[in-house]
């Protein structure tokens, strides 16, 4: 086939680990499945770089990396801000504020590719926070998509709730969804910012435009399965009109998740010296961490658990992210304790999730519930102790304990006033690492839900393998029709 003849599609994620990873991850799948594609993925100077200089698996090595210019101190942010990992919380929405610079940039690269190619590219697949990216398509006549990174449940509960903030009109703890009325939502699942939020504000202005813009795009992909969550996409087709593919679980190997870094061979040569099933693993993923006497409370509860742990940990809320981690932010002399009793490991930063989770000595994922954390956890059978902080997270838990049975919550929120008590941690813990019986209850329902995450991709009747042909076919029927005209 010669280069002419090849279909051009530019993929294109927001500025966060959790959603470069699954779109990366993505790229992978399109290299595998659809060999002859060209796959561009966009984002800004240095995300492009730190891919460039991750460990890439052999399908990455063919995907066209471009950047377009960023500059953070432009917007008052740290000359180092190209994703959330790099700024602490409160920065969060200044970051999403500051990627709206992007548009000329990105339009002018789709020109770049429109002029090079003799033809625009086949098809957009841009992240649900750069929606806006619908109108650079329309310009260029190109089919547009959004590749949703979080699941379907968490991202129709987060719009619904952003859209018409329901908890402004009542004074209930607990209140419906206007869409959706069997929908009910207690004010502690609602993040800091949604909680405060009056419409006016930053986070609304940002992320109310960018939900709108939805309901302009020609398809949604969804980083999930038909069969799993049933609930969440029935819902998520009522809010939006186009057609919505799930084509989950799309899960990067674990050496192609970027940021995947080498020396961490202590971590899993430990692992391979614990029993199977045997350890927790404890992370809030790439953007969060919890308050200071919150850790206490869980490291206590860990201790008294008695089950082995790895945690990932980083400095509490309000500290410098990339700062020093302090002893007193912990129980008098926890870490050496754990250390000289074999029993727990702290690993500081940053960990290689993925390796970590496929390991057979991973019997339990202490998880604030970011959706590729579900993803990457649920694929490999290992059941979840909830710990929502943010964002769809809180609507993740929810789902997975009420409607799929595969975890229990501990706790919710990184404020000090949120409830986090070391013997419900203690009692959580032990019921689902040591046996008991509802955590005999949700390990068979975690093997049900891999066993369906499984099925989606297999070959001939997979969900997510028809979901992935239905979505190419309705991007080739609009380039023939645009043909035509
Ligand atoms: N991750 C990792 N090591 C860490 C923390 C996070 O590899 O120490 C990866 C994790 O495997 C996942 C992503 O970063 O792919 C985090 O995404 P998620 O949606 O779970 O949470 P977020 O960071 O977006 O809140």
């Amino acid at each position: 086939m010669e280069a002419g003849d090849r279909q051009h599609v530019v993929l294109f994620p927001y500025m966060a680990q959790g959603h470069i990873n699954p779109f990366l991850a993505l790229a992978e799948l399109l290299r595998r499945r659809r060999p002859t594609l060209i796959v561009t993925l966009v984002s800004t100077p240095l995300n492009i770089q730190n891919i460039k200089s991750s460990p890439c698996p052999p399908s990455l090595s063919s995907i066209r990396l471009r950047s377009v210019p960023f500059s953070p101190a432009a917007h008052g942010l740290p000359p180092e801000a190209e994703t959330t990992a790099a700024i602490p919380f409160h920065q969060i929405v200044t970051l999403f504020h500051a990627s709206l610079s992007l548009q000329p940039a990105f339009e002018q690269l789709i020109e770049d590719i429109t002029q090079k190619d003799g033809r625009p590219p086949l098809c957009i697949i841009a992240d649900y926070c750069f929606a806006w990216s619908v109108h650079v398509a329309r310009r260029f006549g190109a089919f547009h998509s959004i590749f949703c990174t979080s699941g379907a449940y968490g991202t129709t509960v987060y719009s619904s709730l952003w859209t018409h903030l329901p908890h402004r009109k009542t004074n209930s703890d607990e209140f419906p969804l206007p869409e959706f009325p069997d929908t009910i939502i207690h004010r502690s699942q609602l993040p800091k910012h949604l909680l405060m939020a009056d419409g006016t504000d930053p986070w609304s202005d940002f992320l109310q435009r960018q939900i709108s813009l939805l309901s302009e795009t020609d398809a949604v992909i969804i980083n999930t399965v038909e069969e799993v969550e049933k609930t969440g996409l029935r819902m998520l087709r009522k809010l939006l009109p186009c057609p919505i593919w799930p084509v989950g679980p799309v899960v990067s190997s674990p050496s192609s998740a970027i940021a995947a870094i080498a020396g961490n061979d202590h971590i899993l040569k430990w692992l391979d010296s614990q029993p199977p099933a045997s350890v927790l693993y404890v992370s809030f993923g790439s953007q969060n961490t919890i308050a200071a006497p919150q850790m206490k409370e869980l490291a206590m509860g860990l201790e008294a658990s008695r089950t082995r742990f790895l945690w990932v940990i980083r400095p509490p809320v309000g500290f410098d992210v990339k700062g020093e981690f302090k002893p007193e932010w912990l129980p008098e002399k926890f870490e050496e304790r754990m250390r000289d009793a074999g029993t727990g490991v702290l690993v500081h930063g940053w960990a290689p999730q993925l390796e970590i989770l496929s390991h057979a000595s991973t019997g339990g994922f202490l998880s604030h519930c970011g959706w590729n954390s579900v993803l990457e956890s649920l694929s490999r059978g290992v059941p979840i102790v909830a710990w929502p902080l943010s964002g769809d997270q809180l609507y993740n838990a929810k789902m997975m304990e009420e409607e799929l049975g595969v975890c229990v919550e501990v706790a919710r929120g990184n404020m000090e006033s949120s409830r986090a008590d070391r013997v419900v941690v203690e009692k959580v813990v032990k019921e689902v690492m040591h046996g008991g019986q509802r955590g005999k209850e949700i390990r068979r329902r975690v093997e049900e839900v891999r066993g369906l995450m499984k099925e989606a991709w297999t070959e001939g009747p997979g969900s997510s393998v028809k979901g992935l042909s239905e979505f190419f076919r309705a991007a080739a029927s609009m380039r023939r029709a645009g043909m035509k005209m």
